[in-house]
């Protein structure tokens, strides 16, 4: 390691895994002076997968890191923030009015994952990614670390960050197997060639039947991504693609507004299909000088929209313990310390948030719907402030 000033941090820093957690811990600790290198088993970074919504707090960060009106300006600003309605479009929750952004300090933007990814490997520069380089496993000398690629090539830093996502090799290397909890819903994602315009624009809505829900969210000024859950068991799949799409279109058809439009304008080679798994929160988050980050660390349910916005504060706490403690050992104790407990509440809160948002029985539907337009509004804007405060 070179030597360190008090703001400044020269140490190298492999981290594993080019997704949103990867690419952004890499900027963060790129700006406070480390050397940073991006390691992805993928052999091309191709724009792939729907859209994705970045929450005030992951905003927050990225304007923090300099670039959240880059994101603005490439993905689409939900200015009129998220609607959550029932079949007939009866609004439940309205979030994310002028209210809630004051709390927040920040607006949600939807934008296209691959965008996303693309703007964040601008930020960071292309030259700091090996791509074609899946980890094998990774150890701990005394005060270095080696990573192993499945290609028997091997790299030696200061810190190594395993961002690898939920079936984490770098995790498996720490600690012992974390068996993966289904949530009991299956997704399908896809984006349309939609232009919302003026009647549609600037909102999120997601429309919640009997154990079916689907959202949709404007990425652009032509696209609109999509996404529709299911309570079932897992393992099912689809004939295709085309069968997929005419299922939903039908399933959704009496819903109003864009919902049946949107699906018909889908191109069916962008529908993607997943049951959806996270893990029970582990302990621990490093060990030696190897840390998790992301979804490696604590994978979630995407049922409250978080697991990138956690992904993208690890990041931002990372920037700060790593900048502030004396040695790196002391950094990602405190690291720890300081994400642990809220990424910990936003896995277990989405988990049972799932359980209650996709409930098939239309008594306890009503109910649920009942339960939510009476909460009142000085609860929801508590939750607001715990979830989109970063980490100091
Ligand atoms: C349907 C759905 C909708 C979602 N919607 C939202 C949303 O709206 N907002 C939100 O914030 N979150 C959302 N999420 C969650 C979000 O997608 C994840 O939490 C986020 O992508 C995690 O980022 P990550 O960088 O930790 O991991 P990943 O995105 O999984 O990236 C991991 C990277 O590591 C690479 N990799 C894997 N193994 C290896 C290896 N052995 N060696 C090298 N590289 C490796 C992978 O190729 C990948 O590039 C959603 C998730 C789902 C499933």
């Amino acid at each position: 390691m070179s030597e360190n000033t008090s703001s400044q941090k020269a140490y190298t820093v492999h981290i594993v895994g080019c997704g949103i957690g990867g690419l952004t811990t890499a900027i963060a600790l790129k700006q406070i002076g480390c050397d940073v290198k991006v390691f992805e088993a993928a052999p091309v970074l191709k724009p792939v997968g729907a859209g994705i919504l970045m929450a005030p707090n992951a905003m927050k960060v990225f304007g923090r890191l300099g670039f959240a009106e880059t994101v603005k300006e490439r993905g689409h600003v939900l200015t009129r923030g998220l609607r959550v309605t029932n079949a007939q479009r009866r609004t439940i929750q309205q979030m994310g009015g002028p209210e809630e952004r004051a709390i927040a300090g920040e607006t949600s933007v939807a934008i296209h994952r691959g965008i996303l990814q693309q703007v964040l490997l601008e930020v960071l520069g292309e030259e700091h990614v090996l791509t074609g380089k899946p980890c094998k496993h990774v150890e701990q000398d005394g005060e270095r670390v080696t990573l192993h690629c499945e290609d028997g090539s091997t790299y030696t830093s200061d810190l190594l960050l395993g961002a690898d996502g939920i079936h984490s090799a770098v995790r498996r290397s720490l600690f012992s197997e974390v068996p993966l909890r289904y949530g009991g819903e299956t997704c399908w994602r896809g984006v349309a060639e939609f232009a919302a315009g003026e009647e549609w624009g600037g909102e999120g809505v997601e429309m919640w039947g009997g154990g079916v829900r689907l959202g949709l969210f404007p990425i652009n000024d032509t696209q609109c991504y999509w996404f529709s859950t299911e309570t079932a068991a897992s393992g099912g799949a689809d004939v295709d693609a085309a069968s997929a799409k005419r299922m939903l279109v039908e399933r959704f058809k009496d819903f109003g507004g864009p919902a049946a439009a949107i699906l018909e304008a889908t191109p069916e080679e962008s529908i993607i299909r997943r049951d959806l798994f996270d893990f029970v929160p582990i302990d621990k988050w490093y060990k030696g000088h190897i840390a998790l980050v992301g979804d490696a660390a604590h994978a979630t349910t995407p049922n409250m929209g978080q697991g990138g916005c956690q992904a993208v504060e690890d990041a931002w706490a990372l920037q700060l313990c790593v900048q502030r403690e004396a040695t790196l050992s002391q950094a990602l104790e405190a690291y720890e310390q300081m994400r642990r407990p809220k990424a910990m509440m936003v896995v277990n809160n989405s988990y049972s948030f799932g359980k209650v948002a996709q409930l098939r029985n239309p008594l306890l539907c009503w109910l649920r719907n009942i339960f939510l337009r009476m909460t009142p509004k000085s609860v929801y804007l508590k939750q607001i402030k715990t979830l989109y405060s970063l980490p100091s």
